[in-house]
Protein backbone atom coordinates (compact mmCIF):
# COMPACT_ATOMS: atom_id res chain seq x y z
CA UNK A 1 0.00 0.00 0.00
CA UNK A 2 3.33 2.37 0.93
CA UNK A 3 4.11 1.97 -2.58
CA UNK A 4 0.85 2.79 -4.22
CA UNK A 5 0.47 5.76 -1.82
CA UNK A 6 3.37 7.58 -3.23
CA UNK A 7 3.21 5.96 -6.52
CA UNK A 8 -0.02 8.14 -6.91
CA UNK A 9 1.13 11.20 -5.95
CA UNK A 10 3.75 10.77 -8.70
CA UNK A 11 1.58 9.90 -11.24
CA UNK A 12 -0.76 13.01 -10.31
CA UNK A 13 2.70 14.74 -9.89
CA UNK A 14 3.46 17.60 -7.48
CA UNK A 15 2.97 20.50 -9.54
CA UNK A 16 -0.67 19.39 -10.74
CA UNK A 17 -1.90 17.62 -7.36
CA UNK A 18 -4.76 19.61 -6.80
CA UNK A 19 -4.20 21.87 -3.60
CA UNK A 20 -6.15 21.45 -0.47
CA UNK A 21 -7.35 17.97 -2.12
CA UNK A 22 -6.58 14.87 -0.07
CA UNK A 23 -7.28 11.36 -2.12
CA UNK A 24 -7.59 8.62 0.98
CA UNK A 25 -8.61 5.00 0.58
CA UNK A 26 -10.93 3.90 2.91
CA UNK A 27 -10.36 0.34 5.36
CA UNK A 28 -12.42 -2.83 4.59
CA UNK A 29 -14.00 -3.80 7.63
CA UNK A 30 -15.13 -6.66 6.39
CA UNK A 31 -17.10 -6.66 3.15
CA UNK A 32 -18.09 -3.36 3.59
CA UNK A 33 -17.16 -2.20 -0.20
CA UNK A 34 -20.58 -1.30 -0.60
CA UNK A 35 -20.48 1.45 2.29
CA UNK A 36 -17.31 2.87 1.11
CA UNK A 37 -17.38 3.06 -2.81
CA UNK A 38 -20.51 4.74 -1.91
CA UNK A 39 -19.26 7.21 0.22
CA UNK A 40 -16.35 7.90 -2.07
CA UNK A 41 -18.74 8.52 -4.71
CA UNK A 42 -20.32 11.05 -1.78
CA UNK A 43 -17.49 12.75 -0.76
CA UNK A 44 -16.69 13.91 -4.89
CA UNK A 45 -19.78 15.35 -4.84
CA UNK A 46 -19.12 18.87 -4.01
CA UNK A 47 -22.00 19.95 -3.08
CA UNK A 48 -22.83 17.16 -0.76
CA UNK A 49 -19.10 17.33 0.79
CA UNK A 50 -19.23 21.34 1.19
CA UNK A 51 -22.68 20.81 3.28
CA UNK A 52 -21.31 17.60 5.14
CA UNK A 53 -18.14 20.10 6.01
CA UNK A 54 -20.46 22.57 6.88
CA UNK A 55 -22.69 20.31 9.38
CA UNK A 56 -19.07 19.55 11.10
CA UNK A 57 -18.42 22.94 11.55
CA UNK A 58 -21.66 24.19 12.66
CA UNK A 59 -22.06 21.19 15.10
CA UNK A 60 -18.81 20.66 17.65
CA UNK A 61 -20.35 18.61 20.53
CA UNK A 62 -23.39 16.66 18.38
CA UNK A 63 -25.22 13.65 19.24
CA UNK A 64 -23.37 10.69 17.95
CA UNK A 65 -25.46 9.83 14.55
CA UNK A 66 -24.61 8.62 11.48
CA UNK A 67 -24.44 12.23 10.10
CA UNK A 68 -21.97 13.10 13.11
CA UNK A 69 -19.97 10.01 12.23
CA UNK A 70 -20.13 11.00 8.53
CA UNK A 71 -19.07 14.50 9.25
CA UNK A 72 -15.79 13.45 11.30
CA UNK A 73 -15.16 11.16 8.57
CA UNK A 74 -15.31 13.85 5.90
CA UNK A 75 -13.72 16.10 7.88
CA UNK A 76 -10.49 13.74 8.64
CA UNK A 77 -10.35 13.28 5.30
CA UNK A 78 -10.22 16.59 4.21
CA UNK A 79 -7.83 17.96 6.70
CA UNK A 80 -5.38 15.38 6.55
CA UNK A 81 -1.59 16.88 6.43
CA UNK A 82 -0.21 14.25 4.11
CA UNK A 83 -2.60 14.06 -0.06
CA UNK A 84 -2.47 10.56 -0.15
CA UNK A 85 -3.09 7.70 2.25
CA UNK A 86 -5.85 5.54 3.78
CA UNK A 87 -8.15 5.66 7.07
CA UNK A 88 -10.29 3.57 8.57
CA UNK A 89 -14.01 4.93 8.96
CA UNK A 90 -13.98 2.41 12.15
CA UNK A 91 -16.57 5.08 13.93
CA UNK A 92 -18.58 5.32 10.73
CA UNK A 93 -19.25 1.47 10.43
CA UNK A 94 -19.51 0.85 14.31
CA UNK A 95 -22.17 3.56 14.27
CA UNK A 96 -24.13 1.61 11.03
CA UNK A 97 -24.08 -1.08 12.26
CA UNK A 98 -26.16 -0.08 15.31
CA UNK A 99 -28.32 1.93 13.53
CA UNK A 100 -29.72 -0.62 10.84
CA UNK A 101 -29.71 -4.48 11.91
CA UNK A 102 -29.21 -5.29 8.12
CA UNK A 103 -25.52 -4.23 8.00
CA UNK A 104 -24.52 -5.70 11.35
CA UNK A 105 -22.89 -8.14 9.86
CA UNK A 106 -20.22 -9.01 7.72
CA UNK A 107 -21.83 -10.19 4.54
CA UNK A 108 -22.08 -8.25 1.37
CA UNK A 109 -24.63 -5.70 0.71
CA UNK A 110 -26.19 -3.80 -1.77
CA UNK A 111 -24.15 -0.58 -2.43
CA UNK A 112 -27.59 0.85 -3.66
CA UNK A 113 -29.41 0.01 -0.82
CA UNK A 114 -27.38 1.48 1.38
CA UNK A 115 -27.11 4.44 -0.67
CA UNK A 116 -31.08 4.81 -0.23
CA UNK A 117 -30.86 4.27 3.87
CA UNK A 118 -27.85 6.98 3.94
CA UNK A 119 -29.96 9.58 2.16
CA UNK A 120 -33.16 9.11 4.04
CA UNK A 121 -31.30 8.58 7.16
CA UNK A 122 -29.12 11.58 7.20
CA UNK A 123 -32.29 13.93 5.95
CA UNK A 124 -34.19 12.34 8.97
CA UNK A 125 -31.93 13.04 11.19
CA UNK A 126 -31.49 16.95 9.66
CA UNK A 127 -35.26 16.97 10.10
CA UNK A 128 -35.20 15.72 13.52
CA UNK A 129 -32.58 17.84 14.65
CA UNK A 130 -34.38 21.03 13.22
CA UNK A 131 -37.34 20.04 14.79
CA UNK A 132 -35.78 19.70 18.16
CA UNK A 133 -34.01 22.82 17.75
CA UNK A 134 -34.95 26.52 20.03
CA UNK A 135 -35.67 28.46 17.20
CA UNK A 136 -38.27 25.90 16.28
CA UNK A 137 -41.78 27.61 17.50
CA UNK A 138 -43.95 25.12 16.63
CA UNK A 139 -44.68 22.85 19.11
CA UNK A 140 -47.12 20.38 17.70
CA UNK A 141 -44.40 19.71 14.95
CA UNK A 142 -43.25 16.82 16.44
CA UNK A 143 -45.76 14.04 16.76
CA UNK A 144 -46.50 15.08 13.20
CA UNK A 145 -43.58 14.88 12.00
CA UNK A 146 -43.30 11.28 13.54
CA UNK A 147 -46.29 9.86 11.79
CA UNK A 148 -46.42 11.62 8.47
CA UNK A 149 -42.76 11.65 5.77
CA UNK A 150 -40.41 10.87 8.00
CA UNK A 151 -42.16 7.40 9.72
CA UNK A 152 -42.75 6.50 6.14
CA UNK A 153 -39.80 6.77 4.74
CA UNK A 154 -37.88 5.44 7.87
CA UNK A 155 -40.64 2.34 7.47
CA UNK A 156 -39.41 2.05 3.51
CA UNK A 157 -36.01 1.83 4.07
CA UNK A 158 -36.49 -0.28 7.12
CA UNK A 159 -38.25 -2.74 4.67
CA UNK A 160 -36.56 -2.56 2.24
CA UNK A 161 -33.14 -3.41 3.22
CA UNK A 162 -34.66 -6.79 5.03
CA UNK A 163 -33.81 -8.19 1.21
CA UNK A 164 -29.75 -7.66 1.44
CA UNK A 165 -28.54 -6.86 -1.88
CA UNK A 166 -31.16 -7.99 -4.02
CA UNK A 167 -34.19 -5.87 -3.57
CA UNK A 168 -34.18 -3.06 -6.12
CA UNK A 169 -34.27 -5.09 -9.66
CA UNK A 170 -37.91 -6.97 -9.58
CA UNK A 171 -39.65 -4.28 -11.20
CA UNK A 172 -41.38 -6.80 -13.92
CA UNK A 173 -43.43 -8.42 -11.07
CA UNK A 174 -44.79 -4.64 -9.61
CA UNK A 175 -46.55 -3.60 -12.80
CA UNK A 176 -48.31 -6.91 -13.08
CA UNK A 177 -49.14 -7.26 -9.79
CA UNK A 178 -49.94 -3.42 -8.59
CA UNK A 179 -53.45 -3.30 -9.01
CA UNK A 180 -54.51 -1.25 -6.08
CA UNK A 181 -54.52 1.54 -8.78
CA UNK A 182 -52.50 3.69 -7.11
CA UNK A 183 -50.58 4.91 -10.26
CA UNK A 184 -47.21 5.75 -8.05
CA UNK A 185 -45.88 2.62 -8.30
CA UNK A 186 -46.83 0.79 -11.85
CA UNK A 187 -43.81 1.91 -13.73
CA UNK A 188 -41.74 -0.49 -10.86
CA UNK A 189 -38.88 2.10 -11.89
CA UNK A 190 -38.75 3.79 -8.55
CA UNK A 191 -36.53 3.88 -6.05
CA UNK A 192 -37.41 2.63 -2.31
CA UNK A 193 -41.37 1.90 -3.10
CA UNK A 194 -39.91 -0.41 -5.57
CA UNK A 195 -37.87 -2.19 -3.22
CA UNK A 196 -40.21 -2.34 -0.81
CA UNK A 197 -42.39 -4.14 -2.92
CA UNK A 198 -39.52 -6.61 -4.01
CA UNK A 199 -38.48 -7.36 0.03
CA UNK A 200 -41.70 -7.80 0.93
CA UNK A 201 -42.79 -10.53 -1.45
CA UNK A 202 -46.08 -8.82 -1.39
CA UNK A 203 -46.75 -5.91 -3.39
CA UNK A 204 -50.06 -4.26 -2.34
CA UNK A 205 -49.60 -5.19 1.31
CA UNK A 206 -46.67 -3.08 1.84
CA UNK A 207 -47.62 -0.60 -0.83
CA UNK A 208 -51.19 0.35 0.10
CA UNK A 209 -50.06 1.79 3.76
CA UNK A 210 -46.86 3.25 2.76
CA UNK A 211 -48.14 5.47 0.08
CA UNK A 212 -51.61 6.37 2.29
CA UNK A 213 -49.60 7.13 5.82
CA UNK A 214 -47.00 9.49 3.05
CA UNK A 215 -49.89 11.25 1.99
CA UNK A 216 -48.69 13.61 0.16
CA UNK A 217 -47.99 12.33 -3.16
CA UNK A 218 -44.29 10.70 -2.72
CA UNK A 219 -45.31 7.76 -3.53
CA UNK A 220 -41.00 7.43 -4.57
CA UNK A 221 -39.81 5.97 -1.53
CA UNK A 222 -36.54 7.37 -1.60
CA UNK A 223 -38.28 10.67 -1.87
CA UNK A 224 -39.29 11.88 2.05
CA UNK A 225 -42.89 13.49 1.83
CA UNK A 226 -41.52 17.07 2.91
CA UNK A 227 -44.14 19.11 1.59
CA UNK A 228 -47.03 17.90 4.14
CA UNK A 229 -45.45 18.70 7.38
CA UNK A 230 -45.80 22.29 8.56
CA UNK A 231 -42.15 22.90 10.03
CA UNK A 232 -40.75 20.21 7.85
CA UNK A 233 -41.92 21.78 4.54
CA UNK A 234 -38.91 23.71 4.40
CA UNK A 235 -36.57 20.90 2.21
CA UNK A 236 -33.69 20.28 4.21
CA UNK A 237 -29.65 20.53 2.05
CA UNK A 238 -30.23 16.96 1.32
CA UNK A 239 -33.18 17.85 -0.69
CA UNK A 240 -31.67 20.65 -2.39
CA UNK A 241 -29.09 18.40 -3.51
CA UNK A 242 -30.55 15.38 -4.28
CA UNK A 243 -34.05 15.63 -4.51
CA UNK A 244 -36.07 15.90 -8.09
CA UNK A 245 -39.70 15.82 -9.06
CA UNK A 246 -41.41 13.44 -11.41
CA UNK A 247 -44.82 13.82 -12.84
CA UNK A 248 -46.97 11.17 -13.91
CA UNK A 249 -49.55 11.36 -16.34
CA UNK A 250 -52.43 8.82 -16.32
CA UNK A 251 -54.94 8.79 -19.62
CA UNK A 252 -58.16 7.33 -18.39
CA UNK A 253 -58.84 5.47 -22.08
CA UNK A 254 -62.45 4.94 -20.61
CA UNK A 255 -63.28 9.12 -20.31
CA UNK A 256 -59.95 9.90 -21.79
CA UNK A 257 -59.58 12.08 -18.33
CA UNK A 258 -55.84 13.25 -17.60
CA UNK A 259 -54.77 13.29 -13.97
CA UNK A 260 -51.09 14.08 -13.31
CA UNK A 261 -48.81 13.83 -9.84
CA UNK A 262 -46.17 14.75 -8.94
CA UNK A 263 -44.00 12.68 -6.90
CA UNK A 264 -39.87 13.47 -5.05
CA UNK A 265 -37.02 11.91 -5.84
CA UNK A 266 -33.55 11.38 -4.67
CA UNK A 267 -32.40 8.71 -7.39
CA UNK A 268 -33.97 7.25 -10.11
CA UNK A 269 -33.65 3.29 -11.16
CA UNK A 270 -33.77 2.10 -14.77
CA UNK A 271 -34.18 -1.06 -16.36
CA UNK A 272 -31.07 -1.76 -18.71
CA UNK A 273 -31.18 -3.27 -21.93
CA UNK A 274 -28.04 -4.83 -23.90
CA UNK A 275 -26.01 -2.14 -25.92
CA UNK A 276 -27.96 1.00 -25.03
CA UNK A 277 -27.01 4.40 -23.64
CA UNK A 278 -28.66 5.59 -19.89
CA UNK A 279 -30.17 7.90 -22.38
CA UNK A 280 -32.11 4.94 -23.93
CA UNK A 281 -32.56 3.38 -20.35
CA UNK A 282 -34.37 7.08 -19.27
CA UNK A 283 -36.30 7.02 -22.50
CA UNK A 284 -37.82 3.76 -21.60
CA UNK A 285 -38.27 5.10 -18.14
CA UNK A 286 -40.50 7.50 -19.56
CA UNK A 287 -42.29 5.35 -22.24
CA UNK A 288 -45.96 5.25 -21.91
CA UNK A 289 -46.97 2.50 -20.31
CA UNK A 290 -50.61 1.17 -20.51
CA UNK A 291 -52.38 -0.22 -17.00
CA UNK A 292 -54.34 -3.14 -17.78
CA UNK A 293 -55.80 -6.55 -16.20
CA UNK A 294 -54.64 -6.18 -12.97
CA UNK A 295 -52.46 -3.07 -12.85
CA UNK A 296 -55.91 -0.94 -13.63
CA UNK A 297 -56.10 2.71 -12.95
CA UNK A 298 -58.36 3.60 -10.50
CA UNK A 299 -59.95 6.98 -12.38
CA UNK A 300 -61.93 9.45 -10.28
CA UNK A 301 -64.01 10.76 -13.23
CA UNK A 302 -65.12 7.04 -13.69
CA UNK A 303 -65.14 5.91 -10.20
CA UNK A 304 -63.84 2.14 -11.14
CA UNK A 305 -60.86 0.75 -12.23
CA UNK A 306 -59.86 1.44 -15.65
CA UNK A 307 -57.62 0.90 -18.41
CA UNK A 308 -55.30 3.84 -18.78
CA UNK A 309 -51.89 5.12 -20.34
CA UNK A 310 -49.28 6.49 -17.94
CA UNK A 311 -46.07 8.58 -18.34
CA UNK A 312 -43.38 9.28 -15.86
CA UNK A 313 -41.21 12.57 -16.50
CA UNK A 314 -38.68 14.68 -14.73
CA UNK A 315 -40.52 17.71 -13.67
CA UNK A 316 -37.51 19.36 -12.16
CA UNK A 317 -33.91 18.41 -12.67
CA UNK A 318 -32.25 17.56 -9.16
CA UNK A 319 -28.84 19.25 -8.35
CA UNK A 320 -26.93 15.73 -8.64
CA UNK A 321 -28.55 13.11 -10.50
CA UNK A 322 -28.24 9.50 -8.99
CA UNK A 323 -29.11 6.65 -10.85
CA UNK A 324 -29.37 3.53 -10.53
CA UNK A 325 -29.16 0.87 -13.41
CA UNK A 326 -31.15 -2.06 -12.29
CA UNK A 327 -29.10 -4.65 -12.88
CA UNK A 328 -30.26 -7.37 -10.50
CA UNK A 329 -32.56 -9.33 -12.07
CA UNK A 330 -34.86 -11.68 -10.07
CA UNK A 331 -34.71 -14.84 -12.54
CA UNK A 332 -37.99 -17.11 -11.91
CA UNK A 333 -36.21 -20.02 -13.43
CA UNK A 334 -33.39 -19.94 -11.25
CA UNK A 335 -35.19 -18.87 -8.11
CA UNK A 336 -32.93 -16.16 -7.54
CA UNK A 337 -31.13 -12.87 -8.70
CA UNK A 338 -29.33 -12.89 -11.82
CA UNK A 339 -26.78 -9.64 -12.64
CA UNK A 340 -27.27 -8.24 -16.12
CA UNK A 341 -24.30 -7.29 -17.34
CA UNK A 342 -24.90 -5.85 -20.32
CA UNK A 343 -23.37 -3.11 -21.94
CA UNK A 344 -24.56 0.81 -21.09
CA UNK A 345 -23.20 3.52 -22.33
CA UNK A 346 -23.04 6.35 -19.85
CA UNK A 347 -21.43 9.44 -21.25
CA UNK A 348 -19.51 12.03 -19.59
CA UNK A 349 -21.86 15.01 -20.11
CA UNK A 350 -25.83 14.13 -20.42
CA UNK A 351 -28.54 16.28 -20.82
CA UNK A 352 -32.19 14.64 -19.85
CA UNK A 353 -34.73 13.81 -22.45
CA UNK A 354 -37.42 12.82 -20.71
CA UNK A 355 -38.30 15.76 -19.34
CA UNK A 356 -42.15 17.34 -18.86
CA UNK A 357 -43.47 20.38 -20.53
CA UNK A 358 -43.67 22.45 -17.76
CA UNK A 359 -40.12 21.38 -16.25
CA UNK A 360 -38.47 24.06 -14.43
CA UNK A 361 -35.09 23.82 -15.65
CA UNK A 362 -34.82 21.10 -18.48
CA UNK A 363 -31.75 22.14 -20.49
CA UNK A 364 -29.53 21.56 -17.23
CA UNK A 365 -26.62 19.54 -18.45
CA UNK A 366 -25.30 16.95 -16.17
CA UNK A 367 -21.27 15.96 -15.98
CA UNK A 368 -20.53 12.56 -14.85
CA UNK A 369 -18.94 13.08 -11.02
CA UNK A 370 -18.58 9.23 -9.98
CA UNK A 371 -19.55 6.03 -10.72
CA UNK A 372 -20.01 3.02 -8.30
CA UNK A 373 -19.00 -0.40 -10.09
CA UNK A 374 -20.02 -3.72 -9.17
CA UNK A 375 -17.40 -5.96 -9.62
CA UNK A 376 -18.72 -10.09 -10.22
CA UNK A 377 -21.07 -12.10 -11.71
CA UNK A 378 -24.24 -11.56 -8.87
CA UNK A 379 -25.66 -9.39 -6.51
CA UNK A 380 -24.89 -11.56 -2.90
CA UNK A 381 -20.67 -11.49 -4.49
CA UNK A 382 -18.64 -9.23 -5.81
CA UNK A 383 -17.08 -6.19 -4.95
CA UNK A 384 -17.34 -2.57 -4.91
CA UNK A 385 -15.25 0.04 -6.19
CA UNK A 386 -15.90 3.84 -7.44
CA UNK A 387 -14.20 5.86 -10.17
CA UNK A 388 -14.53 9.81 -8.82
CA UNK A 389 -13.39 13.28 -11.20
CA UNK A 390 -11.77 15.38 -9.08
CA UNK A 391 -10.18 18.76 -10.18
CA UNK A 392 -9.86 16.99 -13.90
CA UNK A 393 -8.79 13.98 -12.76
CA UNK A 394 -9.93 10.55 -12.47
CA UNK A 395 -9.49 8.13 -9.68
CA UNK A 396 -10.24 4.83 -8.84
CA UNK A 397 -11.27 3.50 -5.41
CA UNK A 398 -10.64 0.32 -4.43
CA UNK A 399 -11.65 0.26 -0.33
CA UNK A 400 -8.12 1.48 0.49
CA UNK A 401 -6.28 1.31 -2.50
CA UNK A 402 -6.37 4.47 -4.65
CA UNK A 403 -4.97 4.83 -8.28
CA UNK A 404 -5.30 7.34 -11.32
CA UNK A 405 -6.78 6.32 -14.36
CA UNK A 406 -7.41 7.60 -17.68
CA UNK A 407 -10.29 8.99 -18.96
CA UNK A 408 -10.68 6.06 -21.30
CA UNK A 409 -10.47 3.55 -18.99
CA UNK A 410 -14.25 4.45 -17.76
CA UNK A 411 -15.57 2.54 -21.17
CA UNK A 412 -14.24 -0.77 -19.08
CA UNK A 413 -16.99 -0.14 -16.79
CA UNK A 414 -20.05 -0.08 -19.22
CA UNK A 415 -20.64 -3.71 -19.25
CA UNK A 416 -20.49 -6.70 -21.59
CA UNK A 417 -21.46 -7.20 -25.24
CA UNK A 418 -21.46 -10.73 -24.86
CA UNK A 419 -21.27 -14.16 -21.99
CA UNK A 420 -23.19 -11.76 -20.37
CA UNK A 421 -22.99 -13.84 -17.36
CA UNK A 422 -19.86 -13.89 -17.23
CA UNK A 423 -18.24 -12.12 -14.10
CA UNK A 424 -18.17 -8.30 -15.05
CA UNK A 425 -16.97 -4.42 -13.95
CA UNK A 426 -19.92 -2.46 -14.30
CA UNK A 427 -21.32 0.71 -13.80
CA UNK A 428 -24.13 0.61 -11.40
CA UNK A 429 -24.34 4.08 -9.22
CA UNK A 430 -23.81 7.08 -11.90
CA UNK A 431 -23.78 10.57 -9.94
CA UNK A 432 -24.24 13.13 -12.43
CA UNK A 433 -23.91 16.97 -11.14
CA UNK A 434 -25.18 20.23 -12.81
CA UNK A 435 -23.28 22.10 -14.30
CA UNK A 436 -24.83 25.21 -13.00
CA UNK A 437 -23.89 24.49 -9.27
CA UNK A 438 -20.22 23.53 -10.03
ZN1 LIG B 1 -62.16 7.54 -16.43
Amino acid sequence: MGANVSQLEREIGSDLFPPNEHYFGLVNFGNTCYSNSVLQALYFCKPFREKVLEYKAKNKRPKETLLSCLADLFYSIATQKKKVGSIAPKKFITRLRKEKEEFDNYMQQDAHEFLNFLINHINEIILAERNAGPSNGNGNANPKFHTGGAATSAMASSTASKSSSTSNSNSNSNSSTNSNGNSSNSTGSLNATTSVLDASGSLTATTTPIIGSGGSGTGTGIGIGTGTNGANSEPTWVHEIFQGILTSETRCLNCETVSSKDENFFDLQVDVDQNTSITHCLRCFSNTETLCSDNKFKCDNCCSYQEAQKRMRVKKLPMILALHLKRFKYMEQFNRHIKVSHRVVFPLELRLFNTSDDAVNPDRLYDLTAVVIHCGSGPNRGHYISIVKSHGLWLLFDDDMVDKIEASTIEDFYGLTSDIHKSSETGYILFYQSRDCA
